[in-house]
């Protein structure tokens, strides 16, 4: 953990899984840097389709005890409203300064949607962003799969980085891609998994696993639907 780097990890979270995990650990080493796991805040006005944020919150801390490196920031619990990342990198630059480096751990999935975040172009101005693969979901639009939308790839053009030590010698506006095995899970399928009674415990820490059943946590959502 020697790098100035401060990288932080949104999501949803609902709930933590061991590709959440694996992705995780692999940007520590790689980045060597502490990874800030930031839980979203429960979509205002309506009740939490599957955990609420507090439980959300608390199977992050279980799955993060004993793992170095890896830590749960809640900041955006703390906020009014909806979870803009645009928000939140703007209160990190205002804690953080102007010069610190500051990065976005992502999903290759949620890179290719990123012209659907709000003020999403800004968002270079503030973070580098750092890429995990995921299946299905090309960067580069390779393998015959659908890559970045034009204003993406337009976007990005110049941003990718070859490598990690670049991210620390400026304080924003790079792309870097992450090299770990590719993870399948998702909290769409473990949610899926449990409503059908179908087997699901591997694909979460054990510690997370108790606590869903301890709590009878996603057992009541519709089958092969996700609820969000
Ligand atoms: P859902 O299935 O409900 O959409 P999810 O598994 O994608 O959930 P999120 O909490 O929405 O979980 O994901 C947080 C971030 O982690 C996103 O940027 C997402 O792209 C990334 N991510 C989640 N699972 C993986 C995975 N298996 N491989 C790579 N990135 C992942």
């Amino acid at each position: 953990m020697d790098s100035s780097l401060h990288l932080y990890y949104g999501g949803t979270f609902d709930p933590v899984h061991n590709g959440h995990l694996a992705i995780a650990c692999s940007a520590r080493d790689e980045l060597r840097c502490t990874v800030r796991l930031m839980p979203a805040a429960d979509p205002p006005h309506r009740a939490p389709p599957g955990a609420d944020a507090g439980q959300r919150v608390h199977m992050l801390e279980l799955a993060v005890a004993g793992e170095p490196g890896l830590v749960v920031d809640p900041r955006e619990l703390q906020r009014e409203g909806r979870s803009y990342s645009i928000d939140t990198l703007r209160q990190l630059r205002a804690e953080l300064g102007p010069e610190a480096p500051v990065a976005l751990l992502i999903g290759a999935d949620s890179y290719l949607g990123l012209p659907t975040w709000h003020q999403w172009r800004d968002l270079f101005g503030l973070a580098h962003f750092v890429v995990a693969p995921r299946p299905g979901s090309a960067v580069g639009g390779q393998a015959g799969e659908a890559g970045p939308a034009p204003e993406l790839a337009a976007v990005s053009a110049g941003r990718w980085s070859a490598s990690a030590a670049e991210l620390e010698r400026l304080p924003a506006g790079r792309l870097f891609l992450l090299d770990p095995p590719l993870r399948p899970e998702s909290a769409s399928e473990v949610r899926g998994r449990i409503a059908a009674g179908r087997p699901w415990k591997s694909l979460v820490p054990p510690a997370v696993a108790a606590y869903i059943v301890s709590h009878g946590l996603y057992a009541g959502l519709a089958p092969g639907r996700s609820p969000l």
